[in-house]
């Protein structure tokens, strides 16, 4: 492969909003890498856009008509004159069209090339990818069920029951069904292939064996244009609510060296093979010491902040130097994690109900100290806009240890005081006061069944 000339943006377009869009124009301050912000006509009072060099408003307060409108985007991109595009995450992030148009619009779109984000958005293809590039897949049906029904009774004894049925078009945890038992498998099959044909429009369906209490592990890989890929270490994300995650930690705890080299290894093995670009992470089910790959995130992670917490790299600056050609120069030995990282993310929403409140922030005071990081666009007086995700602030903080950052986390919520709204806060609080949960290796039910049975 050529390897590009290095060449440094004037200007890049964040096509995001709140602690992320913030996120990024410290990062591109920091590179003197000018910012445009773009925003929904709901988030015009937004602190963050304060900070930016140029913002453009792109539409009204639906994601569809703003953060989700491609159209409107690179307009703004244009009239800006950018020379990059920077999506965050979650909106158009793994939106293979969106890096596509964003290309052939003349402008550089950070993340992988539009076909890794099309291999990857695909469970099937993702899996089978992963596979033959020897990272260890979860067992199953190896591809998508035909409507052969004696061959797919056969396909499901082998793996064994409990079985799961997923949609490979599926996401955010829709198109996915528990199968107990064979008497169980063929209406159940039916019924996700009909829901996946009404919610994604792809009816395609697949097996895998459902682990019973899995751990989430997952490993934060970067690779550069010219071909070097490196590992960052694992996060360990068990701790989830409806399939969303709450609290997050590096390393992982009750890893052995042995198993980290060996996994890191097969990622970065991987992501050769695929030809990866830039920064991602390969998610994995962790149950008995053995990995399951689940899926590949083609973009930065809310989560990234432990990882750069443990190894000491900015990965937004270096997600953005890697973008403009620069090769990556760190050894395994520079990133090597040193002590723990916790975050918890702060959502505005009931601790109890989860039901969300949005509204105006009455009273702000951010917590601080050694080892203490606060992420977040919020400022006194903002009015929380109820049209997006609830998560409004991340606090991390670093210790020597899994304790002290732990003891670092505890003390931060307490002296944290968000007024006018509902947070989870009293949730967070609860969690880390619970032994198991400061032992760490839960697995991903502990949040629900210990603290929200029977929810
Ligand atoms: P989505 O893309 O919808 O988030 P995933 O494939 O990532 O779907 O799975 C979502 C969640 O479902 C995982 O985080 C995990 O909790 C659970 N899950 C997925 N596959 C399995 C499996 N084979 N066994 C047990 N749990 C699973």
């Amino acid at each position: 492969m050529p390897h590009p000339t290095p060449r440094r943006f004037n200007k890049l377009l964040i096509a995001n909003r709140g602690e992320i869009a913030l996120r990024i124009i410290r990062a591109c301050r920091q590179l003197g890498i000018k910012t445009v912000a773009v925003y929904s006509s709901a988030d015009k009072q937004s602190g963050h856009l304060t900070l930016a060099d140029e913002t453009v408003c792109i539409g009204p307060a639906p994601a569809k008509e703003s953060y989700l409108n491609i159209a409107a985007i690179l307009a703004a991109a244009d009239l800006t004159q950018v020379d990059a595009i920077h999506p965050g995450y979650g909106f158009l992030s793994e939106n293979a069209d969106f890096a596509e148009q964003v290309i052939q619009s003349g402008f550089h779109f950070i993340g992988p090339k539009a076909d890794t984000i099309r291999l990857m958005g695909d469970k099937v293809s993702a899996i089978a990818a992963m596979k033959a590039a020897g990272v260890p897949t979860v067992p199953g049906s190896d591809g998508l069920l035909d409507h052969d029904e004696a061959r797919t009774k056969q396909i499901a004894a082998e793996i064994g029951y409990p079985l799961i049925i997923k949609a490979t078009a599926g996401g955010g945890g829709k198109g996915m069904r528990i199968v107990e038992d064979e008497a169980q498998l063929l209406a159940t099959i039916t019924l996700t292939r009909r829901e996946a044909e009404a919610a994604f429009g792809n009816s395609g369906v697949y097996l895998e064996k459902y682990l019973t209490r899995p751990r989430h592990i997952e490993v934060q890989v970067v690779c550069d244009q010219q071909g070097n890929c490196l590992s960052l270490g694992e996060r360990d994300c068990s701790l989830q609510r409806a399939q969303q995650k709450v609290i997050e930690a590096a390393p992982a705890p009750g890893l052995t060296p042995e198993q980290r080299q060996q996994i890191g290894q097969s990622c970065i093995k991987a992501c050769q093979a695929i030809g990866y670009l830039g920064v991602g992470t390969l998610e994995f089910l962790y149950q008995d010491g053995e990995f399951y790959f689940m899926e590949m995130n083609t973009r930065i992670q809310v989560e990234h902040t432990i990882t750069e917490m443990v190894t000491g790299v900015d990965l937004l600056a270096l997600q953005l130097t890697i973008a403009q050609g620069e090769p990556l120069e760190l050894s395994e030995a520079q990133v090597t994690p040193k002590g723990h990282a916790i975050e918890c993310r702060i959502n505005a929403e009931h601790p109890r109900t989860f039901t969300p409140s949005p509204g105006q922030i009455t009273q702000l005071q951010v917590p601080g100290g050694l080892g203490v990081r606060w992420e977040s666009h919020l400022t006194h007086g903002y009015d929380i806009p109820p049209y997006y995700d609830a998560m409004i602030a991340k606090l991390i903080t670093w210790g020597d240890d899994r304790t002290q950052a732990i003891a670092r986390m505890r003390t931060a919520l307490d002296e944290l005081i968000i007024s006018g709204i509902d947070t989870n806060v009293p949730l967070l609080k609860a969690l880390l006061a619970d032994p198991k949960v400061q032992q760490g290796e839960t697995s991903i039910h502990y949040l629900e069944d210990t603290f929200l049975p029977g929810k």
